[in-house]
């Protein structure tokens, strides 16, 4: 019997873990035991996620958020090493690009024990972003490399990765929204709530540092929001806590609750509907860029880059730098109008059963 070690802290890796934890349940030859570091802690950004997507508690809640970069990770590090040691597990498992991501994987690491990496090969190509550093050295030391994308395979091919530590399984995420967003359907939810009508309102999300942290850029979101909502239909903008309290400090918040519809973070079912029945998804989210796609929605993507490249390449998704956003109400016109093709890029929906596979060895 192989037991992992699941370490996970943040929203999208409750989510993605949602498939992946089920698989590695139904195999005979695995058993798992889930850290929860505790950097994502409200129930709305944490418990929710346990409860709808089925998930069993965390067997280890670590209750650690807060301060900066380094004193979260090294905290974590401390916390993590602790449990792989009072655990003995075979394997370490982490998702994606957190602090959560690199504390558990330097923890099983430095005690040899093998990592495994999903959403492994992503790149941006900007090292100024925390979640560029922490994956980047996350995939330099695991020893399973599961990667979502041709694009996240040959990055780490380009980098001199050994093709034998490389397993494309596809995107767990698109498993998620296989398996629990077709549960959700028009009526009812959010929508209703919100008195929203199906395919007439904008779904915006923002909270990457690199756009929460930047005032100028925040700003240029914010005045591009509210033209929008103003001019072409109504936006509902879920806020990140980290985004909340920025726009609070910066004295924005009440100008922009004026004219876009602000609400607190929401479970995934809900988010679901609001992304399946949006005319348009306007995000810095990975997650939320292709869970727009998976719904047959364009997206605005507000950054410099992205990792998810495919979809940008397909017509999907428009990418656009909140430094030079003065044509963003074209842009997102043109998106309303775009009628992509149909692309695969992200598997068949069954990345978790091939990590769970992998992983039995
Ligand atoms: N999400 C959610 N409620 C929200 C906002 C996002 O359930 O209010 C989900 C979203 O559907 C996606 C995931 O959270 O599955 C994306 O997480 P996030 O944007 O925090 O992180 P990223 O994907 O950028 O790492």
């Amino acid at each position: 019997m192989k037991k992992i070690l699941t370490v996970l802290g943040a929203r999208p890796q409750f989510i993605k873990a949602s498939v992946v934890s089920s698989e590695i349940a139904r195999h005979p030859g695995l058993t798992e035991v889930v850290v929860h570091t505790g950097q994502h802690f409200d129930n709305n950004m944490s418990e929710i996620f346990f409860q709808e997507l089925g998930m069993s508690p965390p067997m280890h809640q670590l209750d650690i958020h807060g301060g900066s970069h380094g004193e979260m990770t090294g905290r974590m590090l401390v916390e993590v090493e602790r449990v792989i040691k009072t655990e003995s597990p075979d394997v370490v498992l982490v998702y994606g690009d957190t602090n959560s991501t690199l504390a558990g994987t330097l923890a099983a690491c430095k005690l040899h024990v093998p990592v495994a990496h999903v959403e492994a090969g992503l790149r941006s190509f900007n090292m100024r972003m925390p979640e560029e550093v922490n994956r980047i050295l996350t995939d330099r030391v695991s020893d399973w490399l599961f990667t979502p994308t041709d694009s996240a395979t040959r990055n780490l091919l380009g980098e001199g990765t050994k093709p034998e530590r490389i397993i494309q399984v596809g995107d767990v995420m698109y498993d998620v929204a296989l398996h629990h967003g077709a549960r959700v359907m028009e009526e009812g939810g959010i929508l209703a709530r919100l008195n929203m009508m199906p395919k007439y309102y904008i779904l915006a999300t923002i909270h990457r540092a690199e756009n929460t942290d930047d005032p100028q850029r925040l700003r240029n979101i914010i005045n591009a929001l509210s033209q929008i909502a103003s001019e072409l239909m109504p936006i509902v903008w879920p806020l990140h806590p980290r985004t909340r309290q920025t726009l609070r400090n910066e004295g924005l918040l009440d100008h922009l609750s004026k004219t876009v519809v602000l609400i607190d973070p929401v479970g995934y079912l809900d988010m679901v509907q609001l992304e399946k029945y949006a005319a348009l998804v306007m995000t810095d989210s990975g997650g939320v860029q292709k869970e727009a796609f998976f719904h047959k929605v364009p997206c605005v993507t507000l950054r410099d880059e992205t990792e998810w490249v495919e979809l940008v390449e397909a017509g999907w998704n428009h990418l656009v730098s909140p430094y030079h956003i003065s044509d963003l109400l074209r842009i997102v016109q043109k998106a309303l109008q775009s009628r992509p093709e149909p692309v695969t890029p992200y598997g068949t929906g069954q990345a978790a059963a091939a990590i769970a596979s992998a992983l039995v060895g």
